[in-house]
Parts: structure tokens; sequence; C-alpha cells
């Protein structure tokens, strides 16, 4: 019998429309191929349901997230929007929902392309072979600690307790093991106390329960070196909030582009909310150019860490690959052929329906 999943959309503002339309109907097209039936839920979030509810995240959204085996969202934000000054925004929906849902681990995944590795600004030698997943603590840390901001002085608090340590590493190391089974973790132990907990913390979980992975121990101000300079050499990074916050777009421009990366927010059960990392390109929305590959394949890591159906992840992931093989671009990589490469541009809705056109195949 097949598999029903409940599954949350969050398309947003934007270009986040688009590009979960096309997984939409990605996901509709992969079911029949692989058993499984999808029950998808289309709730508002961000700034168009500020417009429609005076809520970035109304309550309808967030029950409808709770109840559901995961949630893809697009993207929020855009220029109307955008006031500072203003009592509400877009972007306290996506905190608020990542909160709600308890999702302390942030999960990024760069692989290079190497149909896409023009697209880079590093040479094609540093980049062979790149693929890691950078783990971020995601709830904790410097942005939610105490904090007190005056006209002369101000202060935050970089504050991690053991057990938040432990449940991020715990996610990390896992994935390691389904991997190429090594862990860096990335600290500033020489300076913060914060950090020396975090390493101690990091040394006992992994000697205790996870001895089969192979753990390196990195000052944040040498991994952005290293990063650059050997990024082939990582497997799995994880890191606290505000490390994390950087390392995670450092390693992002590693790929060039911000319309091929997928992400995932995990919490203690299997629910999590992927999304892809660029934010809702209000510059192209409308236009029917923006690349959706991000979002399909964040529902490939979707299927894989919140449903358990890993060939069905694989078969999404091949099929953009293919896409890629055979030269078919959105604009936004137009400009990052390698000399021997024939390409042929497509917009949004195109590119969707050629990746489901190699799906099953
Ligand atoms: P952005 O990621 O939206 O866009 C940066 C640049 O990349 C733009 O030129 C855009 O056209 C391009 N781009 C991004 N995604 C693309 C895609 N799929 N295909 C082709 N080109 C793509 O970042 P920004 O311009 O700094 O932010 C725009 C709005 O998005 C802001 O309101 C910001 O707050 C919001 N934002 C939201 C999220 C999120 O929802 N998670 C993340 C980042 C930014």
């Amino acid at each position: 019998m097949s598999k029903t999943y409940h599954i949350t959309l969050l398309p947003g503002d934007g270009i986040g429309p688009e590009v979960v339309a096309e997984t939409r109907k990605t996901l509709e097209t992969l079911a029949p191929l692989f058993d499984l039936t999808f029950d998808f839920s289309e709730q508002l979030i961000g700034g168009i349901a500020i417009d429609e509810t005076g809520s970035p995240l109304p309550e309808a959204t967030l029950q409808a997230c709770k109840q559901a085996d995961a949630v893809l969202l697009g993207a929020v934000g855009g220029p109307k929007w955008s006031d500072p000054a203003a009592a509400v925004r877009p972007e306290q929906g996506l905190l608020a929902i990542r909160k709600e849902l308890g999702l302390y681990a942030n999960l990024r995944p760069v692989k290079i392309f190497p149909q896409l590795i023009a697209a880079s600004s590093l040479r094609p030698d540093v980049l062979a072979g790149v693929d890691m997943l950078v783990v971020r603590e995601l709830t904790g840390g410097v942005y939610f600690g105490p904090r007190q901001e005056g006209e002369q002085e101000a202060y935050d608090t970089m504050l991690y307790t053991r057990p938040e340590i432990e449940r991020v590493v715990r996610v990390a190391a896992r994935a390691a093991r389904g991997r190429r089974g090594k862990l860096t973790s990335v600290d500033k132990a020489n300076v913060l106390a914060s950090s020396r907990l975090w390493r101690q913390t990091v040394v006992r979980l992994m000697a205790e329960e996870f001895p089969d992975v192979e753990l390196e121990h990195l000052l944040v101000d040498a991994t952005t070196m290293h990063l650059i300079r050997r990024p082939a050499d990582f497997d799995v990074i994880v890191s606290g909030n505000l490390f994390g916050d950087i390392l995670t777009d450092e390693a992002a421009m590693l790929a060039g582009s911000m319309g091929m990366l997928p992400s995932a927010s995990l919490g203690d059960g299997k629910a999590g909310l992927f999304e892809p990392i660029h934010g809702s390109a209000p510059d192209i929305a409308g236009q029917g150019i923006a690349n959706p590959l991000a979002t399909i394949l964040s529902a490939a890591m979707l299927l894989r860490h919140s449903l358990g159906e890993e060939d069905a992840a694989r078969a999404i992931e091949t099929a953009v690959e293919r896409a890629l093989d055979a030269g078919y671009r959105t604009p936004d990589l137009a400009n990052t052929t390698l000399p021997d490469q024939t390409i042929e541009v497509v917009g949004t809705q195109a590119m969707g329906e050629i990746v489901r056109s190699y799906l099953g195949d």
C-alpha cells in the first residue's frame, strides 16, 4: 500500500511561489514512481501573510506545520515590507516557525556540480571533489544570549549549555557516519569560554557515541582560510550559531550560484523545514526566470531527512544532474559555461519540466 505523507508548503514572497510550484509538481511526478502519496497543504508566511492576515506567521500556518511530516518553504521578504521601523516584518515569520518547531540544526550541503564549476570564483583544480555538509547550531549562542543595548555600552552574550551542544553535534556526527566519516568541529577555544565548553563536549560525546567518526578541531579563523585553500578535504563541519552563519555563506560561495543550494533545519523529531538558501529575489520575481533547482534539491533533502525515502531523494538529485549534463541552464547560470560546453537557457517552468522528464529514467 502506498505511503501517505503530509507536506505543508509555504511559498512565501517574490520568487518563492514560482520555485515552490515547480517543486510541488516534481514531487507529484515522483510519487507514483516510488509508490508514495503526498497530501499537500499550502499556507501563508512572510509578507503575503502580513498583507492577508496582519501576521507573518498566522496560527493556521503554524498548526499546519506542526501537523505535517515536513515543511517546504520558498522565501520571504521584499521591498514592500522592508521598512526597519515596521512593527511586523516577514523575517519574523521565519524565525518564529524555526523556534516553534524546535529546529536547532541547520544543514547546508555544498556540492560542486562539475557542469557548473566555472560559476565559482575559485580555480577548478581547487574545487574538484568538493562535497561537504555544514551543520550550524540555530537556536542558541550569541544570537539568543542575554544582551543589553545602551548609548555608550552594549553587549551580547555567547551562551551555550552542554545539552545544546550535544544535540547539534549528534545530528552532525550521524550525518558524517552516512557520508565519508569525518567531522570537523569549529570553535574559538583559544579565546572564548563558551568555545572551550563546546570543544570539551564534542570530545567527550564523540568518544562515547561516535568513536568510528574521525574528529578534528579547527579554530574559526583558520577554517575560513582552509575553506578556500582546501575545500575538498571537508566532509561534515559543525559549529555554533554565529560562526556557522558566516561559514555557511562562505561555503555557499564555493558553488558560485545562489540558485543551486538547498538547506534543511531539523530538530528532535523527524519533521523538518526545507528551503533554498536564497531569498525572495524581488529583482527577478514574476519574470519566470528564477532557478528552481535549489528548491527542488531541498525537496530531495526533505525526502531523505524527514521521510526516510533515500531512493526517491536520489532520483531527484540524479534528475537535476542530468538536466545540467544535457546543457539546460536558467539565466543565473548562463554566463558560467566552460569553453567546450553548449548550453540552452530556459525559464523556471521549463527547467522544472526538464527535471521531471528525467525522473524514473
Ligand atoms: P536574494 O537571495 O533574494 O537575491 C540575491 C541575488 O541572487 C539577486 O540578484 C537574485 O536575483 C539572485 N537569486 C537569488 N535566488 C535566485 C534564484 N533562485 N534564481 C536566480 N537568481 C537568484 O537575496 P537579497 O536580494 O539579499 O534579498 C531579497 C529579499 O529576500 C530580502 O527581503 C531578504 O530579506 C529576503 N531573504 C529571505 C530569505 C529567506 O526567506 N530564507 C533569505 C535571504 C534573504
